[in-house]
């Protein structure tokens, strides 16, 4: 078994749809990035990579590489679980996600990005936990300038089936 940490933040601001963990909020202000600037996504691509050792996301996925301008961050974490398998046999166990943010409130919406990433990384929704709380008002975040998340994933080797 092997554990990752995943973290990312966006500004708010961008004249796109909110999108966090695959989900479109619409009516809420979109997030500035390279890609369709999922955090959700971005952080746990980022805890699979860190979990395999293979580096982090910018290393991987350039905001300087066409590839992924305005990309559908799903790609981005369906790649970072194919170089996990690929490099290392590891295959997700489990995500733990926290989305910290004054607005929106996630609400009934935390089910269907469970659901999202589980279809992305071929897992049961049961494995998927998705968390939400605000800043208090306090900081970046706090004043509604920035969407911040962590994660952390559980990888088991993949070639054996035994130790699950
Ligand atoms: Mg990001």
């Amino acid at each position: 078994m092997r554990v990752g940490i995943g973290y990312d933040l966006h500004r708010l601001g961008a004249e796109r749809p909110l999108k966090l963990g695959g989900i479109e909020f619409p009516g809420q202000p979109g997030l500035i990035g390279h890609s369709d600037a999922d955090p959700v996504m971005h952080a746990v691509a980022d805890a699979i990579l860190g979990a395999a050792a293979l580096g982090d996301i910018g290393e991987h996925f350039p905001d300087t590489d066409p590839e992924w301008k305005d990309a559908d961050s799903a790609r981005i974490l369906a790649e970072a679980a194919r170089l996990a398998l690929a490099n290392r046999s590891l295959a997700p166990v489990n995500v733990d996600v926290n989305v910290i943010a004054e607005r929106p409130r996630l609400g009934d919406k935390k089910d269907a990005m469970r659901a999202r990433l589980a279809e992305v990384l071929s897992l049961p929704v049961e494995s998927i936990s998705v968390k939400a709380r605000t800043a208090e008002g306090l900081g970046p975040v706090g004043r509604g300038e920035a969407i911040e998340v962590q994660a952390v994933v559980m990888m088991r080797n993949a070639t054996r089936t035994s130790d699950q």
